[in-house]
């Protein structure tokens, strides 16, 4: 362990030309207002800014990508640490591990990646943080093929809460690992991510969609499909109203609809009989082909652009039934906006090879996570609020008993918390807090708090 002193990067405080911006984050409805903002560079300036947080007492923020849903990337009066000039990125192609900084997006790791023909599981929105996503747990288009997020984090450096400095690894330091993969921003302010890369050429993927009428017989279908489907089929269902966009035709357009998207993560050639049977009924959008990835991850980027309110919960699934069926379709049918959407992303494969307790993260079992979001522009925030949590809900009877911890709300409370992560998993965080974090310093994320119990 080693301690640095230098000057906690730039500083920008209210009314400063960049102040403003750099005190937004995704979700619009966040609006604070931080007393100072540290835009760090380098691991020294981060260690340098948890000293200034210490002997400040203000209270720390901590921002990756800016897209922690209940806006804890930001603070009220207290001092935000700003990571998003730290884009380094070196890929060890030989080794097959990537080293990545705290402030890249997934479209940037992603295209870095890439340029090498590999790539490491992330999320599926290019414009989300890696540091934020893989610290949560971290699911998406290959984590049915290569794990989640973290499961590939196989080194860290971490600025500790008495600004001290450590490199962790599963030889070094196998607890802390443990509680990096899926505990959250708890235990300290991550300065690299060492991440597994894997070989990734072109994918066979795409999308279908049909009008809402067609909703129990394509989810039915959709559910068929997701069950027997091997690792190599990642896929997703999701109810919302088309956008007017080139590829809906105009009848659609702006209309409910049911969509799949898919891909096809082995070779190529064994992708259309894979997604085949996703095709019935006849879908009114059929839009597969072989693409890059770094192009699947930007399908959906701007259907939730940055500045848009929003709310947004989710659950752990163990099955899905006819009866889910109609109440995903009923919760379609009463959305509170037309920017809403519901998704039922289907999990195992590699997820499920870990065991529950080799990681922070959970529910290893779930068959699937239910996302239910919703966006809006204008107008008082309650009946959105109010749609999502009765979405929730109606499907509620499927869990596997929590949620996902990067996708809690702010009003879900303690104990959806804890359920996230299971009895015996939050005490086991509960010690590795109070060892690396006694006093919670690090207590704007989905807080463990030390002296719980
Ligand atoms: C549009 C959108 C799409 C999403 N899609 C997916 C998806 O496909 N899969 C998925 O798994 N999740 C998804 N999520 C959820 C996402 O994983 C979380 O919102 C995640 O917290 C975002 O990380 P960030 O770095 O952008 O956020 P930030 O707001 O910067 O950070 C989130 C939390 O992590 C902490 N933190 C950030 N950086 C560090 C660091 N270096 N060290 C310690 N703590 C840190 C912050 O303090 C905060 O508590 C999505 C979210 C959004 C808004």
């Amino acid at each position: 362990m080693t301690t640095i002193s230098v000057t906690p990067g730039e500083i920008l405080r209210p009314g400063d030309d960049d102040y403003d911006r750099a005190r937004q984050v995704w979700n619009g409805t966040v609006d604070r207002h931080p007393a100072l903002i540290a835009r760090c560079r380098s691991t020294a300036e981060v260690a340098a800014a948890v000293k200034l947080a210490s002997s400040s007492g203000l209270e720390v923020a901590v921002r990756g990508g800016g897209h922690s849903i209940p806006g804890h990337s930001v603070c009220e009066g207290g001092l935000m640490i700003d990571l998003s000039p730290m884009k380094g990125l070196d890929v060890d192609v030989d080794r097959g591990l990537a080293l990545a900084e705290p402030g890249l997006l997934w479209a940037e790791y992603d295209a870095g990646t890439q340029a090498h023909g590999l790539a490491s599981p992330g999320g599926e929105i290019s414009h989300t943080g890696v540091a934020g996503l893989t610290l949560g747990g971290g699911i998406g288009w290959l984590s049915r093929r290569h794990g989640l997020a973290c499961d590939n984090l196989v080194a860290a450096q971490l600025v500790l809460a008495d600004g001290s400095v450590v490199e962790a690894d599963d030889a070094t330091a196998p607890e802390l690992m443990w509680g990096l993969r899926g505990g959250g921003g708890n235990f300290g302010i991550v300065t690299q991510f060492r991440f597994r890369v894997h070989r990734l050429p072109p994918l066979y993927a795409g999308m279908l969609m049909w009008p809402a009428e067609q909703r129990p017989a394509v989810l039915e279908r959709f559910i068929e499909v997701a069950e027997a489907a091997p690792r190599d089929l990642s896929l997703v269902a999701a109810l919302l109203v088309a956008p007017p966009a080139p590829f809906v035709p105009v009848e659609l357009q702006l209309r409910p609809v049911v969509a799949v998207a898919a891909i096809w993560t082995g070779a190529p050639e064994d992708g259309p009989p894979a997604v085949a049977p996703l095709r019935h009924p006849d879908p009114a959008v059929d839009l597969f082909e072989i693409q890059p990835y770094p192009v699947i991850q930007q399908w959906f980027d701007d259907g939730v652009p940055h500045g848009r309110r929003y709310h947004v919960r989710s659950e752990w699934l163990a099955g899905l039934d006819a009866s889910a069926v109609g109440e995903l379709s009923a919760s379609a049918a009463e959305m509170s906006s037309p920017l809403n959407q519901v998704l039922v992303r289907r999990l195992g494969g590699a997820i499920a090879d870990v065991d529950p307790d080799a990681t922070a993260f959970r529910y290893r079992d779930a068959s699937y996570m239910l996302t239910i979001a919703a966006g809006w522009d204008d107008g008082e925030d309650e009946s959105h609020v109010e749609w999502t949590r009765r979405s929730w809900e109606r499907l509620n009877r499927w869990s596997c008993g929590g949620g996902y911890v990067n996708h809690l709300a702010a009003d879900e409370g303690r104990d959806r918390l804890r359920a996230a992560y299971g009895q015996a998993t939050w005490r086991r965080l509960v010690q590795l807090k109070r060892r690396y974090d006694p006093t919670n310093l690090f207590h704007l994320n989905q807080n463990v708090d030390p002296a719980s119990t």
